[in-house]
């Protein structure tokens, strides 16, 4: 692919745009100890929420990372906190999904319920630790890719209401510009109940939060096996070997063969994020004026949102399923972007980078044991308020003896119908050609 290189601001790094404010890094690290309570694989915010809250209730808690603190997807994200509308896809008749039957909306609203608790949990936790993370709950605006696409919205705004109150409406395309300076959606929906931060920030504020409870951090610290059984488990790591009663997987997309059986049931998907230089005020103004975060309709979709200052945009995306440079996903991105804004086809790009999710068969989250392990795992692209929601659940049914309280738990975890599937998506590029082109297909269709 050729990529047009006047795309690059002169001062472009391929790397987070969130590292200038919080670097993952090594702060707090300690030397592996011999024995723990409780060992945290994955010190991500699903990593980190469960062990605040076990040492929080006095637990002895180790979390290691095979990276720098928090260098998986919960440095790299896009900041949005939404309170589960991925869920509703199922039920409320987002494109391409067949109609379900009435147990399986009971069972979703039960786990969009909690799916609102996760993002009312975020404000909590802010407040709670006292976190600097530019945490604004601005709402959010979802574009109808499609013609067609717009009724599902009306349908999922009825049922958000019904089930979350999410105060959640639907606009036409006539007053769409109220939400964003673009007239490439058929419309689309507004939900009030939504909100982003800074994703660096917020890890970073978990981590000293951690580190102030009590909880031993231990980073670069790769763990090769775990040996043994509930109340007697031998850690294998690269920093020396450790004992615990209770070990939790927190890998979520970094999922490897440490845990098999998850990663069997795990796809590991690769999302990229472009951000732009500084913007004209009126001009920055212009293209988002509520400060929204914006995601639209298509199988293969964006998610884009002004940074913190509100002069620079952010926009992210599946340029590709797979990790491709970070060039190329930028050059993708970019075209991307100013297919939907127009004005900012001179506009430069000064960050690029990608991180990995880990997709689910049903597209759920799950949470659970395995071999006596713990586990929360499968945000399936939204997991900054999911996930750390869902590392409390682990926590909390340690602290039960067992006792979980959360649907995600009662879920079946499905694997993937890929046989022979050992965690290599060989497929990805099939499935995102396919889709694209499926998506092409509906929003042609439009015009016709
Ligand atoms: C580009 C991008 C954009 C996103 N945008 C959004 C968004 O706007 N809103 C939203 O809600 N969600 C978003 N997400 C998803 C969100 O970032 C994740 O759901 C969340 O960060 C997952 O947190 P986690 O702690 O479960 O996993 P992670 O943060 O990925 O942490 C897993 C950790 O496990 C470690 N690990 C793995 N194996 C081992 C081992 N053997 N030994 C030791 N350590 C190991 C890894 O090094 C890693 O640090 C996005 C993700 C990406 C990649």
């Amino acid at each position: 692919m050729k990529i047009d290189k006047s795309i690059f601001h002169p001062d472009y790094k391929p790397e987070p745009y969130w590292w200038e404010a919080a670097r993952p890094g090594t702060d707090h690290t300690t030397d592996l100890p011999a024995n723990t309570e409780i060992f945290i694989v994955g010190s991500g915010y699903s990593g980190l929420s469960a062990a605040l809250e076990l040492a929080r209730e006095g637990r002895d808690v180790t979390v290691v990372d095979a990276l720098a603190f928090g260098e998986g997807a919960s440095s790299r994200n896009g900041g949005g906190v939404s309170a589960g509308i991925n869920l509703g896809k199922g039920i409320s008749g987002g494109p391409g999904q067949a109609n379900r039957s009435e147990d399986h909306k009971k069972i979703v609203e039960s786990l969009l319920g909690e799916s609102l608790a996760a993002y009312e949990f975020i404000q909590t936790l802010v407040e709670r630790e006292s976190i600097e993370c530019h945490f604004e709950r601005r709402g959010r605006f979802v574009g109808a890719y499609s013609k067609a696409h717009l009724p599902d919205l009306v349908k999922k705004a009825e049922f958000l209401n019904r089930v979350l109150q999410l105060d959640a409406s639907v606009i036409s395309r006539e007053e769409q510009r109220a939400e964003i300076g673009s007239d490439f959606y058929y419309g689309g929906l507004v939900i009030n109940r939504a909100g982003k931060l800074h994703p660096t920030l917020f890890h970073k504020g978990m981590l000293d939060a951690c580190h102030r409870a009590g909880v031993t951090l231990c980073a670069h610290t790769k763990v090769a096996a775990i040996n043994g059984a509930h109340n007697n488990f031998t850690i294998k790591t690269s920093g020396g070997n450790c004992h615990a009663e209770h070990v939790i997987i927190a890998t979520n997309g970094y999922t490897g063969a440490l845990t098999p059986k998850l990663r069997n049931r795990l796809v590991p998907i690769a999302s990229q994020i472009i951000v732009t230089e500084e913007l004209p005020e009126d001009l920055a103004h212009e293209l988002i004026p509520n400060g929204r975060t914006i995601s639209e309709t298509p199988r293969i979709t964006s998610y884009y949102r002004l940074l913190p200052g509100d002069r620079r945009v952010m926009y992210g995306g599946r340029a590709r399923f797979h990790e491709v440079p970070a060039e190329v996903s930028a050059a993708l991105l970019h075209t991307m972007m100013t297919d939907r804004w127009p004005q900012l086809k001179g506009t430069r790009i000064t960050h690029s980078w990608s991180g990995l999710v880990a997709m689910t068969k049903d597209a759920l989250p799950h949470m659970g044991q395995e071999d006596g392990l713990h586990y929360c795992t499968g945000c399936n692209g939204s997991g900054v308020a999911m996930m750390t929601y869902l590392g409390r659940q682990v926590a909390l049914r340690i602290l039960q003896n067992g006792r979980s309280d959360s649907a995600y738990e009662a879920l079946e975890f499905p694997g993937i119908p890929v046989p022979f599937y050992r965690g290599k998506p060989w497929f990805l590029p099939i499935v995102g050609e396919y889709y694209r082109y499926l998506d092409r297909r509906e929003r042609n269709a439009s015009d016709g």
